[in-house]
């Protein structure tokens, strides 16, 4: 299950970002902080860095449209993968 989460933001994606292996990024789009699974989430510094520069920027989201009305930041990052903290 954590597998389905979003390692910058924690959002629930629905698939699995890295695939079932945890080895094989989609490259698809996070709807939530705009990451591309396989690029800005590669590496921990690469993580920690972008997910400071999208809470620094407001935490706008890619798609507002997946954005649910109750939505907020502090109750999502509760959901980022441990040893992605
Ligand atoms: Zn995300």
């Amino acid at each position: 299950m954590e597998k389905e989460y979003c390692r910058i933001c924690g959002y629930r994606l629905g698939f699995e970002p890295w695939g079932d292996d945890g080895k094989t990024p989609t490259y698809e789009i996070c709807p939530c902080c705009g990451v591309e699974f396989g690029n800005e989430d590669c590496t921990m510094k690469s993580i920690k860095e972008y997910r400071k520069s999208w809470i620094k920027s407001g935490c706008k989201w890619f798609d507002p449209s997946k954005r649910a009305t109750t939505w907020s930041w502090e109750n999502q990052q509760r959901h980022i993968p441990r040893e992605f903290r």
